[in-house]
């Protein structure tokens, strides 16, 4: 059967991209009899609110797209997190990490081949080869670690087991997984259960969803989720990453704190959910907002 699913965080009230990620993933699901689930993604717990997490509910209600079953809650699955990383840890692949972000940056300004952005954003192994006397130090100095994934060791690891990593995209076909590109990505962060990464592939496979739908903005993601799936056996779904909404006057993609695109913003302003839904469906967005294509 096929399962979609829609998973936004409670950071911030859901805009017209989420109702527009929601209705792909719903009109999918719909139409192959299949299940549209909801997940709510509130691992990053100084950030989430309860309040944010109802509003979700209550603007699906409104756009009529309401999901099959009641919600999967990422706070309460801090196990399943964990021993996803237990597991990652028992092969040899994680490390713990106690860079600050400060630090991190430091490092990267002062490395003579400080590559440009968005290859600044890779982290520069200082942790990766501290040894056991070293990680106990930083313990007794009262610092914390988040786990990093040993990305080079995992590559490797995956590919001596599955052979090359692809995924089908039904926008882009077959996609070559280059997680290596991202490198030592966080998998638990100090103050967090996990990373997006991890709680995003571990939830995916645990909800049984066939096929994952979300933005164009998160197709370097899937390279590291789809490592993810190798090293744990995780089934691979099929991908949509669709198209974005953008503001017209600016052409930006709309981001949380723009107001008027929030779907509380389109209520006040009067929009009727039946017409926006079928508007959105054949391609048409309300004034003043445009499409970004990937
Ligand atoms: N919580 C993530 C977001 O809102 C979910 C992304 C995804 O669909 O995997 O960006």
């Amino acid at each position: 059967m096929m399962i979609t699913r829609f998973a936004p965080s409670p950071t911030g009230l859901l805009h017209l991209g989420h109702v527009w990620s929601a209705l792909v993933a719903h009109d999918l699901a719909r139409a192959h009899d299949g299940r549209f689930l909801l997940r709510i993604d509130d691992i990053d717990g100084a950030r989430s609110r309860p309040s944010y997490h109802q509003a979700i509910l209550d603007d699906l209600v409104w756009l009529g797209l309401q999901p099959d079953g009641p919600a999967l809650v990422q706070s309460t699955r801090a196990d399943a997190y964990s021993a996803a990383l237990d597991r990652l840890g028992a092969m040899g692949l994680t490390y713990p990490c106690f860079c600050t972000r400060a630090e991190i940056a430091a490092e990267i300004s002062a490395s003579a081949n400080a590559p440009h952005w968005p290859m600044a954003a890779i982290y520069p192994g200082t942790c990766r080869y501290l040894s056991p006397s070293e990680q106990a130090q930083r313990l007794a100095d009262g610092r914390t670690a988040a786990i990093r994934l040993d990305m080079a060791n995992a590559t490797a690891h995956a590919a001596r087991i599955h052979g090359p990593l692809h995924w089908q995209d039904a926008e882009r076909g077959t996609i070559v997984a280059t997680p290596m590109d991202a490198g030592d990505i966080v998998l638990a962060r100090r103050d967090a259960l996990a990373s997006y990464h991890l709680s995003s592939t571990v939830d995916d496979a645990f909800c049984g969803v066939t096929n994952v739908v979300r933005g164009s903005d998160l197709v370097n993601a899937t390279h590291i989720h789809r490592l993810l799936q190798a090293l744990l056996d995780l089934p691979v779904p099929r991908y949509h990453h669709h198209r974005l909404i953008g503001d017209a006057s600016s052409g930006q993609r709309l981001a949380k704190r723009d107001a008027a695109a929030t779907i509380a913003g389109l209520r006040d302003a009067g929009i009727d959910p039946t017409r926006l839904i079928a508007d959105l469906r054949v391609g048409t967005l309300p004034v003043g907002y445009c499409w970004i294509s990937a």
